[in-house]
C-alpha cells in the first residue's frame, strides 16, 4: 500500500533515545547488571503507588456514574481550579484574564498549541539543545525551527532576538533545569525574554515540568508571572511529580487563546478521563501535594550531589559537567573531537551503561557533537557511583 503520508510524517526522524539502552540490552548476559544513566523517566521509587491507589478505588466508590461519561473539553472544573490554586500558591501565574486547560501530559499542550499556530513553513523558535518532542511537534506541523544556542544562564539573547526579528510564530523554552542541559534560566534574562517576546509578537512557549524539583538555590519566578499582555504559555505535567501514567497536563493562557485551543482538544481527544482527573483533583484537595514533592526532592538531591561528586572524582581532565539546581539531568561535554558515538556504544556493550549522545537533542545534528545527557534520578546511589567510575575509565581511551 502506498499510504502517501504527509511529507513531515513521512520525512519525520526516527526517536535515536531508547537506542543505546536497546544495544545495552541487547549484549547484556546472564550475571551482568545494566546501569541505565540514558533514561528519560523519572525513579518508580518515588511513586507514591499507595497514595494513587486510595484515590483510584476512592474515585470508583464515591463518584456518580457521570464520571463514566464523557467530561468537559477543557477538563474537569474543580481539577482545573485546583491547579490554578496549586500553581499560584508560588508565585502569580494564573490571572484574572488567563484559563487553565487539562491535557494529556504535558506533550500534548505543546502539540495543541503547536497545531493551534504553526501554518507550513512558519518559523518556530527552541533552544538548543532542547526537549526532543517538542522539536518534533513543531516539525510534524511543517514549522521551519530555529535553534538558538544556550548559555550557562539561559538562551543567548543576541541570537534570540535575530531569530525573533525573522518572524517567528512562537519561542519554546524550559527555564527550569532543562531536558537534557540542566540548566536554568536567570531571573534578568526571563525578564528580557518576555519583553522580547512583546516586542516582536512572539508567544513564549514556557513548559516547566520540573521546576517543582528543586535541590539548591532560591526559586526563580516563571515568565509567566512577568505577563501582563497574554505574551506567554505556560505548562506544567504531573508526570514527573506524582505519576507519567497519570497522563495530565496542563496549559495556562490568556483566555483568548484558551478559547481557541478548547475546539482543537474536542477533536483531537475529547477531554482527558474522567476518573483519573477526579482522582487527582481528591488526591489534591485532601493532601498537602507540596510535602509529597518534597519527598521526590530529598530522594533526588542526594542522586544528584553523588553523581556531581563522582564525575569530579572519576572523569578525566577536561571533561565538564553541568551543576543543575533541580531536574532530573546533568549534561557532560567532551574535549572536541571526542568521538562520543563510538564512547556511547562502547559503554552501552561493553559496561552495558548507556548514556544518550547529545546530538539528537539539536534542530540540525551537528557533525560534532561532544555531549552526553546523564540521568542521575534513575539508578541506586551504589551504582550511580560504581557506573560513574566505570564510565570515567572507558573516557580515559578516548581523551
Ligand atoms: N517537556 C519536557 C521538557 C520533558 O522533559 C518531558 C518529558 N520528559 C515532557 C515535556 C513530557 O512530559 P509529559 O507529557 O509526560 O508531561
Amino acid at each position: 500500500m502506498d499510504y502517501r503520508f504527509r511529507d513531515e510524517v513521512f520525512n519525520a526522524k526516527k526517536a535515536a533515545m531508547g537506542e543505546m539502552y536497546n544495544l545495552a540490552k541487547e549484549h547484556l548476559r546472564d550475571g551482568d547488571k545494566l546501569i541505565n544513566f540514558a533514561s528519560g523517566h523519572p525513579s518508580t521509587e518515588v511513586f507514591q503507588d499507595k497514595l494513587i491507589k486510595r484515590y483510584l478505588n476512592l474515585t470508583m466508590e464515591v463518584a456518580e456514574k457521570d464520571i463514566l461519561q464523557y467530561g468537559a473539553h477543557a477538563g474537569y472544573l474543580p481539577l482545573r481550579q485546583t491547579f490554578k490554586k496549586f500553581v499560584n500558591e508560588k508565585g502569580n501565574v494564573v490571572k484574572p484574564e488567563d484559563d487553565l486547560i487539562i491535557t494529556y501530559g504535558s506533550v500534548e499542550a505543546i502539540f495543541l498549541t503547536a497545531l493551534a499556530l504553526v501554518n507550513k513553513g512558519d518559523k518556530v523558535i527552541v533552544e538548543v539543545p532542547s526537549y526532543v518532542n517538542a522539536i518534533k511537534s513543531f516539525q510534524i506541523q511543517g514549522a521551519e525551527v530555529i535553534g538558538v544556542p544556550m548559555q550557562d544562564d539561559g538562551v543567548d539573547l543576541e541570537k534570540l532576538e535575530s531569530a525573533m526579528r525573522q518572524g517567528a510564530k512562537l519561542f519554546y523554552t524550559v527555564p527550569n533545569f532543562g531536558n537534557p542541559s540542566g540548566i536554568t534560566m536567570s531571573l534578568s534574562k526571563r525578564k528580557e525574554v518576555y519583553e522580547l517576546g512583546v516586542r516582536y509578537q512572539v508567544l513564549i512557549v514556557e513548559d516547566d515540568p520540573y521546576g517543582d524539583l528543586r535541590y539548591r538555590n532560591e526559586r526563580i519566578p516563571h515568565i509567566k508571572e512577568f505577563d501582563t499582555e497574554g505574551a506567554v504559555a505556560y505548562i506544567n505535567s504531573m508526570s514527573k511529580l506524582i505519576a507519567p501514567a497519570m497522563r495530565v497536563g496542563f496549559l495556562v493562557a490568556n483566555k483568548e487563546f484558551i478559547k481557541r485551543i478548547i475546539p482543537i482538544k474536542a477533536v483531537s481527544t475529547n477531554g482527558v478521563t474522567s476518573i483519573i482527573q477526579f482522582a487527582l483533583w481528591k488526591m489534591f484537595e485532601e493532601n498537602d501535594m507540596y510535602a509529597q514533592i518534597q519527598k521526590i526532592c530529598d530522594v533526588y538531591s542526594k542522586k544528584l550531589f553523588l553523581m556531581e561528586k563522582s564525575m569530579d572524582k572519576y572523569f578525566p581532565e577536561g571533561v565538564k559537567h553541568s551543576s543543575p539546581d533541580g531536574g532530573m539531568y546533568i549534561w557532560v561535554t567532551l574535549p572536541d573531537g571526542t568521538d562520543i558515538g563510538k564512547l556511547c556504544k562502547e559503554s552501552a556493550i561493553q559496561l552495558h551503561i548507556p548514556i544518550t549522545p547529545g546530538n539528537g537533542f539539536c534542530v540540525v545534528e551537528p557533525e560534532s557533537c561532544t555531549s552526553l545527557r546523564f540521568n542521575f534520578v534513575k539508578e541506586s546511589l551504589e551504582d550511580i557511583d560504581y557506573g560513574i567510575q566505570k564510565i570515567g575509565k572507558l573516557m580515559q581511551h578516548y581523551i
